[in-house]
């Protein structure tokens, strides 16, 4: 590929920060300025223009899909040798570390992921075992201390003294440091590790920075400003030897100061490296003036920024519309509604349409409108498919027999589908284990000396002998047949079908399914054929064409894609859906028409950051809302909802603050138009209109049997006259009494 094609449509700033020279680099723009453009053009540039070989270069995104999106790009500009270079997240650039070298720092190589779930219960063991009271130290609160702490690069032994001394800190220290224990003794490794160990693996291995400083001559990190502690620590020592680091972000679209992100990495990178070039990108290609303006509004409100403005050549494009309901449910229709319509007039297609919401429990509602509305979307987030637990259970069996040391997959298991093995033996070969110091496969393979097993031995027996079966019957074989086999020598579909329920056979389909995702990865294994050389340190990096991996090496790299996988990745590119997601998980991304759904104060901003009085609470919110609203390229909603329901009881709002923050002249407004029936605000009397005879009938039918139709009672300046006006009032909506809380009037 030549320069021409790789720099030819790129605008002077662009071109510049393609084309900079070796050594430090920043580039700082707004949303929709081209960044992600530019790094994988300047990937491609480096291969070509500077004989730079592929496997030197290193780009991070923030999410698998976007590390999708720009392998993607980077294969069709720079085609043949496109493969080696390193496209990832953080995380699978730091597994595909740990996985060769972390024997270094005292790890079994063949490690294990454990995800938030197995974390949780892990902690859960050890607070019973500890005696923590976990009415006062919630586990998710412990979790989320141990994963701030890691974030930060503290360990077990300092985190008291960084916590502040308290016993609150003693305490969790005490948790943190046998967390710890207890991992490491089952070979896993939970999220936060894979940063921190490898990390501590480079500072304690100058070989092995070494080895790294000089494959991944080249550096590029995207989304820079919600990178934390670790992942700067990482960054740096891999950069400091060559010091070609090339970052990429907007300070106004980091949104993970909540996860330990710093956005000072960001804001104070040029003090850092003091020799960076900084370039700043001002040109918009996405959104509509309309669009960026309403952004720039509402952004403007946050202090101490890094000022910015963006301009865009797009044309000024329709206004905002901005709708509000009485309910979440009118709320819901109306966007699914409204996204087909355009699909019937041809305006969009349904993968160009998005609705974007601050938190996954409002997904429920929309979802259910376009099932009723027969159409096709998507959902990022809520319930994540590797967390069911039938995937669950058929991934311990994996697990097991990837890495036998695995005690929390092991006893999953054990007896999963039924073998009549109690929770009284499996306790007893747990002690033998710990007095023994060994695994508890260990310990249950020498069944017939655990004290006080009786006739169960013999079953313990039996397991341990079906996982060395199916071990063995694995060798050769690509996963999916791996899969297969596991599926039918243990029974579990067996006991499954025998259920013969709706339930129980969604769960097979969901075997099907993940059985489905391994042929997948086994055909693109066979496709990349190449694997890494598994050489010395000094022996190079370059990849070779290999024999594709089978049997249980390559169970081990497809559990590994697994655990890996965010949410976001079950969004398939190909087809026509209309994507649901969280305003978090839609960073980096674009859409032509965009549904920013629960605009409600309370909500968006959440209650949290409201009630908190922090200031930066706040402003993070509305960095969340410009990356939000920078989303749309052509066309912009915003809805909001008078009331909704939360955990069981109907919780009333304003409209948004951020929206008030909008320039009237932007906005295309329905708050204030008077109707025929009286309402103050429109709802669905409007809505009702729009349906034909046979939708309406669905809807009503619907509605019948979702909710019982109750009047509300108690209703104040909140409802209007809801009561007996229109169709809609009160339906679907079940008010705790009069107990109706909330923050807004
Ligand atoms: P975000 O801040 O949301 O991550 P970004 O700055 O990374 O945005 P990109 O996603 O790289 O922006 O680009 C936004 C859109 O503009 C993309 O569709 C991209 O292809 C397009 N684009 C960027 N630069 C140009 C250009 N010079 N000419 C035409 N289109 C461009
Ligand atoms: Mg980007």
């Amino acid at each position: 590929m030549d320069q021409e094609q790789i720099t030819g449509s790129l605008n002077p700033q662009q071109l510049a920060a393609v084309t900079a020279g070796d050594g430090p680099l920043l580039i700082l723009a707004g949303a929709g300025s081209g960044k992600t453009r530019v790094v994988t053009s300047r990937i491609a540039w480096l291969i070509a223009e500077k004989q730079v070989k592929p496997w030197n270069i290193c780009a991070i995104t923030f999410t698998n899909k976007a590390a999708g999106e720009m392998r993607e790009r980077v294969n069709r500009m720079v085609g043949f040798g496109a493969e080696a270079i390193n496209v990832a997240t953080f995380h699978s650039t730091c597994v595909r570390i740990l996985r060769r070298f972390i024997d270094r720092i005292g790890y079994d190589n063949h490690f294990v992921i454990y995800d938030s779930d197995d974390s949780k219960s892990l902690l859960r063991d050890i607070c019973r075992d500890q005696n923590v009271n976990t009415k006062v130290f919630k586990e998710r609160m412990i979790l989320s201390r141990i994963s701030a702490a890691k974030d930060e690069l503290i360990y077990p032994a300092d985190y008291a003294a960084w916590a502040g001394n308290d016993q609150e800190s003693v305490t969790i220290a005490g948790v943190y440091a046998e967390y710890q224990r207890r991992l490491k003794n089952s070979n896993a490794l939970d999220f936060d590790d894979l940063i921190g160990l490898t990390v501590r693996l480079f500072q304690a291995d100058p070989e092995v920075l070494l080895y790294y400083q000089e494959r991944f001559r080249y550096l590029l990190v995207d989304e820079y400003q919600d990178t934390n502690k670790a992942q700067f620590v990482f960054v740096s020592l891999i950069a400091q030897k060559y010091r070609n680091l090339c970052v990429v972000g907007d300070d106004d679209q980091s949104i993970y100061r909540f996860r330990g992100a710093d956005i000072g990495n960001i804001l104070n990178f040029e003090k850092i490296f003091n020799d960076a070039k900084v370039i700043r990108l001002e040109q918009n290609y996405r959104s509509t003036q309309t669009i960026l303006d309403a952004a720039n509004a509402v952004i403007a409100n946050n202090q101490g920024r890094m000022r910015k403005t963006l301009w865009t050549q797009n044309g000024q494009g329709g206004k905002v519309t901005l709708k509000r309901f009485d309910t979440a449910q009118q709320e819901a229709y109306y966007i699914v509604d409204d996204i087909a319509r355009l699909k019937r007039k041809g305006s969009f297609q349904y993968g160009q349409c998005a609705i974007l919401y601050r938190t996954n429990a409002q997904s429920r509602a929309l979802e259910e409108q376009l099932l009723m509305e027969n159409v096709p979307y998507s959902i990022i987030g809520g319930v994540n498919f590797y967390a069911r637990r039938e995937i669950k259970d058929i991934l311990a069996y994996l697990r097991t027999m990837a890495n036998g040391t695995d005690d929390l997959s092991v006893r999953r298991i054990i007896n999963t589908p039924k073998r009549g093995i109690g929770e009284t033996t499996v306790l007893r070969v747990a002690d033998y284990a710990a007095s023994c110091g060994t695994s508890f496969m260990e310990a249950a393979s020498h069944a017939a000396v655990v004290p006080g097993l009786g006739r169960s031995a013999s079953k313990i027996t039996e397991f341990v002998r079906l996982i060395e079966k199916l071990r063995s019957q694995s060798a050769g074989k690509n996963v999916a047949d791996i899969l297969k086999m596991v599926v039918k020598e243990t029974g579990y579909v067996e006991e499954l079908e025998a259920e013969r329920t709706d339930e129980a056979l969604d769960r097979i389909a969901n075997i099907d399914e993940l059985i489905s995702k391994a042929a997948q990865f086994d055909q693109a294994a066979e496709k990349i054929g190449a694997v890494e050389g598994e050489g010395s340190v000094q022996s190079g990096a370059e990849l070779h064409a290999g024999q594709v991996r089978t049997g249980l090496p390559a169970l081990q790299d497809f559990l590994e894609q697994v655990a890996l996988v965010a949410d976001i990745d079950s969004l398939a590119d190909d087809a026509d859906r209309v994507v649901l997601m969280t305003l978090h998980a839609a960073k980096g991304l674009e859409f032509d028409n965009v549904y920013l759904a629960g605009m409600d104060d309370g909500l968006f901003p959440s209650y949290h950051s409201i009630s908190s009085g922090e200031k930066e609470d706040l402003e993070e919110e509305r960095r969340l809302c410009y990356v939000g609203i920078t989303r749309a390229k052509k066309r912009l909603t915003l809805t909001s909802a008078k009331s909704r329901m939360l955990r069981g009881q109907t919780e009333w709002y304003r409209v948004s603050r951020f929206i008030d923050e909008i320039p009237e002249e932007l906005l295309d407004d329905n708050r204030n138009r008077q109707t025929a029936g009286g309402q103050n605000e429109i709802g669905g009397n409007d809505s009702y209109h729009m349906l034909s005879k046979a939708q309406a009938e669905r809807k009503r039918e619907h509605e019948e049997f979702r909710a019982k139709p109750f009047y509300m009672r108690g209703s104040s300046q909140h409802t209007g006259s809801s009561k007996g006006t229109g169709s809609f009032a009160g339906t679907g909506l079940r008010t705790a009494g009069s107990s109706a809380s909330g923050q807004g009037s």
